[in-house]
């Protein structure tokens, strides 16, 4: 492993939060900063379940992104884990994105996620993500109405890699002069495994609808790297056997393209021939079991 190297003269470095309104494109704007998929993202709100650190090493700063579930109401005890992440990710942080869905003005959650920002007194940079469909319409004002003075404004899109470098370079600026917090090659937090767990999580989020994305749980029991090929076995765990007949599917074909897409998407993280197996079972209630979900890596 590589040691933390010193940081030369006048290096800036900070932890920077991705905040925002469900399904605006904060898990897209981290993986394309990172040029690398280490964050899960979908169409399905509260897609995020862990607060997920990606590290930008550039010659002259590192810039640490969390990407934390959206805040939200809880329902229940996975609710509670959710917003509490955010919550705690969100005192660490030297600077907040606040992330918007540029292609339209702002709305009532906007405003309610900027009433929340505003007293934590941290310098926050508005992000108008989304740019290739705002169609020349500019919902800059709205947005920047929320603050009580102006702040940093960036046009991006996330999905088509429009306007990140600059921002890079722009949020160097305004983070404040420190070290090295991660090695030069580790960009991210999570491990392959935690990863590989999303991408299975991903699957089902892009295949299934309704209650069933919320009532889905997967946990990697095994992964055993042989010479040639990863070995993994995961289970997907579902609240109801009617829900279990649907991520199974008929003759089994709803399983077998979540298997497909999930082990393609590993093969391509781990740069190696994956070999994925999926069981899946029932777990009544498993949202409001403590236990359970301390198991998933929540708590
Ligand atoms: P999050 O809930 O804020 O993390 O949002 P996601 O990153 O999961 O993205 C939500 C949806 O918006 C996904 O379908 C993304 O492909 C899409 N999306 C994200 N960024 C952009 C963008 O710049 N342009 C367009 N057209 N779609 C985007
Ligand atoms: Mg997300």
């Amino acid at each position: 492993m590589e040691l933390i190297p010193q940081a030369p003269e006048g290096f800036r470095s900070g932890f920077i939060g991705l905040v925002g309104r469900p399904n605006v494109g904060k898990s897209t704007l981290l993986n394309a900063l990172l040029g690398e998929k280490i964050a899960i993202t979908s169409a399905v709100a509260q897609t995020t379940r862990h607060a997920i650190k990606g590290v930008v090493t550039r010659p002259t700063s590192q810039l640490i992104f969390v990407d934390t579930p959206g805040i939200h109401k809880p329902r229940h005890r996975l609710g509670e884990s959710l917003v509490a992440t955010a919550r705690a990710a969100m005192g660490q942080v030297d600077l907040l994105l606040f992330v918007v869905d540029g292609a339209g003005a702002a709305g009532a959650g906007d405003k309610l996620i900027a009433t929340r920002l505003v007293p934590t007194g941290l310098p926050v940079a508005l992000i108008l993500n989304k740019a290739d469909l705002a169609q020349g319409h500019d919902h800059t004002e709205s947005y920047q109405a929320l603050w009580p003075e102006p702040v940093p404004v960036f046009k991006v899109s996330a999905l088509r890699n429009l306007g990140l470098d600059r921002l890079l370079t722009d949020l160097e600026a305004l983070l404040p002069e420190g070290p090295y917090y991660f090695t030069s090659d580790n960009f991210t937090d999570q491990t392959e495994r935690g990863i590989c767990t999303e991408l299975i999580r991903e699957q089902i989020l892009s295949l299934t609808t309704e209650e069933i994305p919320h009532a889905v749980a997967v946990l990697i029991e095994k992964m055993e790297e042989l010479p040639q090929i990863t070995r993994i076995q995961a289970v997907i765990y579902v609240e109801r056997d009617s829900q279990k007949g649907i991520i199974i599917g008929k003759g089994g074909q709803m399983l077998k393209t979540i298997s497909t897409e999930a082990r393609l998407a590993m093969e391509e993280l781990l740069q190696k021939k994956v070999y994925l197996e999926i069981f899946v079972k029932v777990k009544t209630h498993w949202r409001q079991n403590t236990q359970f979900l301390k198991e998933l890596g929540y708590f």
